[in-house]
């Protein structure tokens, strides 16, 4: 069962693409759009790029960060046309569009900057990454033409799923949020700071790859607060 799903921009520059992804949006039937800390907004440019979708302009959430942008998430898929040094998952857009209807959680696609995409931290964020395959030697699609792609293959796997029976969530408890799962993050680096697992000096990729870790276990969250329990009980005891 699907929930809705978030279209999240980043630091976009041009506000003409901010119209166009806008359309992409309305005409696959998204509606819910994002926009992390645009450089150029409101703009009558994106207004004219949108062409008849100025009620997803209007109602666009305009955020100062990310982490704002992402909160309530459970499920969040990056796109980039880069590969990464510390792997992620990796899924083109028909099955990102598949895990959307499987998982049944309220998910964000988040989109990176004209210039220079995402970044590292910003991807780490994210539960996958998502690459349109686009010829190697010219990987980068403009940014409202990577949206229409991946618009369309919800919007496809929408049409498919209409006759579908409505099955029940699979779980017996909701998914943790990117909000409840930043605080475990957290917390389970000041514990480890303590324990001098972690050197704050040289933190090497430790907190990235704990990150991916829980990210990619898809935490519910009853095991989320069994965790944070645990750190607690770690730091009553060295307490002591
Ligand atoms: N030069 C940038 C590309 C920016 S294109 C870079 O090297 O990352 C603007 C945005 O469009 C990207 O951040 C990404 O969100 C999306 N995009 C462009 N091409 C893509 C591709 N082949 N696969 C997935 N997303 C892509």
């Amino acid at each position: 069962m699907q929930k809705k799903v978030r279209i999240v921009l980043v630091n976009t520059s041009h506000p003409g693409n901010i119209g166009g992804a806008a359309r992409a949006m309305k005409n696959m039937g998204l509606a819910d759009l994002y926009l992390v800390a645009p450089k150029q907004y409101p703009s009558d440019e994106a207004v004219s790029r949108a062409s008849g979708a100025t009620d997803i302009l209007e109602n666009a959430v305009v955020v100062e960060t990310l982490e704002e942008a992402l909160a309530d998430c459970q499920l969040v898929i990056g796109t980039s046309a880069r590969e990464r040094n510390i792997p992620w998952p990796l899924v083109d857009p028909r099955q990102a569009a598949d895990l959307v209807f499987d998982e049944g959680l309220e998910t964000a696609f988040v989109f990176g900057r004209e210039d220079r995409g995402l970044t590292n931290e910003e991807l780490q964020r994210c539960n996958y990454h998502v690459h349109i395959p686009s010829v190697e030697t010219f990987s980068s699609l403009n940014l409202g033409a990577a949206v229409q792609v991946i618009a369309y293959e919800l919007r496809m796997k929408s049409l498919l799923m209409k006759d579908a029976p409505v099955v029940a969530s699979k779980w017996d408890v909701p998914a943790a949020n990117v909000e409840q799962i930043d605080y475990l993050l957290e917390h389970l680096e000041k514990v480890l700071v303590q324990t001098e697992f972690l050197d704050p000096e040289m933190p090497m990729q430790v907190m990235p790859r704990f990150r991916r870790l829980f990210q990619r276990s898809r935490l519910d969250q009853q095991e989320l607060g069994m965790l944070r329990g645990m750190l607690t009980s770690m730091e009553k005891q060295m307490k002591k």
